[in-house]
């Protein structure tokens, strides 16, 4: 029996006239998310994308892939049969007996796209649930709750399928411009860059490292992070800014309790170089109101003054659990705890200031000499490509 997979996508319906843009583009990423997959065919018609692979046993590995790829709302495994009640009906027993044996109550949901079938839609209800309560005398019907949906739909050619799995929902990757990522290893950096993209923003990540005050496995944490968050952009670069004798400098020369600030400072300024050279819109990082001392409002506004791109912050108003949770599901938590340190911890002040003011942060910034330090780093930034 042949099964194929059909994905639905949501917010693209919306867009109107550039509708096909969006298509195109989302099929052009499902592509390339299942280009190691056995041989498949795939076409689109009424708002579905059919994926058909040549080798059943595939089926299961693609819906993996397809789980996070941005744009689809949801997928589902379905036999196709002929535009055939009785046919169709002898998928479903055969198909789905473990699940209908399994189960008390059940319902039949039907759609049907095809207009011209001679059966309208709570008539192919009726008979094909009246034969599944034949067939399985522990079943009775229960349309508000049941415990198995079994899904009926009449297109260009018959299809049965259970529950809908969930996609990982968002707009095509490509379809909103480009941003840079400041990626740190900690949990909440590659959670921002995850929603970033999942708006159909591509990313660039940059991170700042200071070696040998963080070690190469804190690199390799980060790589890891970037090559897991490539799984749901499709492309990741990641610029690496040799930060430690900017670090050594502020330590040296600042005021202690500037020397977060300042260094925050230095960071965007370097990003935002970056990222107009690459092309990007906006900067984007993980951080959220109040979490610690650089990011009391006061705080976050003297960091943000160091730059004139937007600064996307999704996590602003998260709270540490809900971010916890976020990275869990998207799978990079085991990696984000792993405990190599950041930059940042290395040369934490005893007492950073909260309420700081932005001109007396800039006043002990420029006790250096910040141009020539920032050209430094951008011209020893190496770019690896993930
Ligand atoms: P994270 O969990 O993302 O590390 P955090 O709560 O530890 O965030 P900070 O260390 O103050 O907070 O960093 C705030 C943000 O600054 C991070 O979310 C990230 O976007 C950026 N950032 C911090 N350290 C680095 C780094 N070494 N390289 C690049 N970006 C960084
Ligand atoms: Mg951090």
């Amino acid at each position: 029996m042949k099964r194929l997979i059909l994905v639905r996508y949501g917010e693209i319906i919306l867009k109107g006239m550039n509708r096909p843009v969006f298509e195109n583009m989302l099929v052009k990423n499902i592509r390339k998310a299942l280009e190691d997959e056995c041989p498949l065919k795939i076409h689109w018609a009424q708002a579905t994308i059919y994926i058909e692979p040549e080798d059943d046993s595939c089926v299961e590995s693609i819906v993996e892939k397809l789980k996070k790829v941005f744009g689809i709302v949801s997928i589902v495994v379905a036999y196709q049969g002929k535009k055939d009640i009785d046919d169709l009906t002898n998928i479903i027993t055969e198909n789905f007996s473990k699940e209908l044996k399994g189960a008390s109550t059940f319902k039949v949901v039907a759609k049907r796209s095809d207009k011209k079938f001679h059966m309208q839609s709570p008539e192919i209800c009726q008979e094909v649930g009246g034969r599944i309560l034949e067939k399985f005398p522990n079943l009775t019907v229960d349309v508000k709750n049941p415990e198995v949906n079994v899904y009926v739909e009449i297109r260009e050619e018959g299809y049965v399928h259970l529950d809908r799995i969930n996609g990982a929902g968002g707009m095509p990757s490509g379809s909103n411009g480009k941003a840079m990522l400041l990626l740190s290893g900690g949990i909440d950096s590659p959670v921002a860059g995850y929603m970033i993209g999942k708006r159909g923003v591509c990313l660039e990540a940059i991170h700042f490292f200071s070696y040998p005050y963080t070690s190469d496995r804190a690199k390799d944490k980060v790589l890891k992070l970037a090559s897991i968050l490539k799984g749901y952009t499709g492309t990741l670069k990641v610029h690496i800014v040799p930060f430690t004798d900017i670090q050594l400098q502020i330590r040296d020369k600042c005021p202690e309790e500037h020397l977060t600030l300042v260094m925050r400072r230095f960071m965007m300024e370097i990003a935002q170089r970056i990222a107009e050279k690459r092309g990007c819109y906006a900067l984007v990082t993980g951080e959220s109101i109040g979490q610690v001392a650089s990011q009391t409002m006061a705080a976050l506004c003297v960091t943000d003054d160091a730059v004139t791109m937007p600064v996307f912050r999704p996590l602003i108003g998260m709270d540490k659990e809900e971010i916890v949770e976020i990275s869990r599901k998207i799978d990079t938590f085991e990696t984000s705890i792993l405990p190599y340190e950041d930059c940042c911890t290395v040369f934490t002040p005893r007492h950073p200031s909260t309420k700081p003011k932005k001109e007396k942060v800039i006043l002990s910034q420029n006790l250096l000499d910040v141009e020539r330090l920032i050209q430094e780093a951008v011209e020893g930034t190496e770019t690896v490509d993930m």
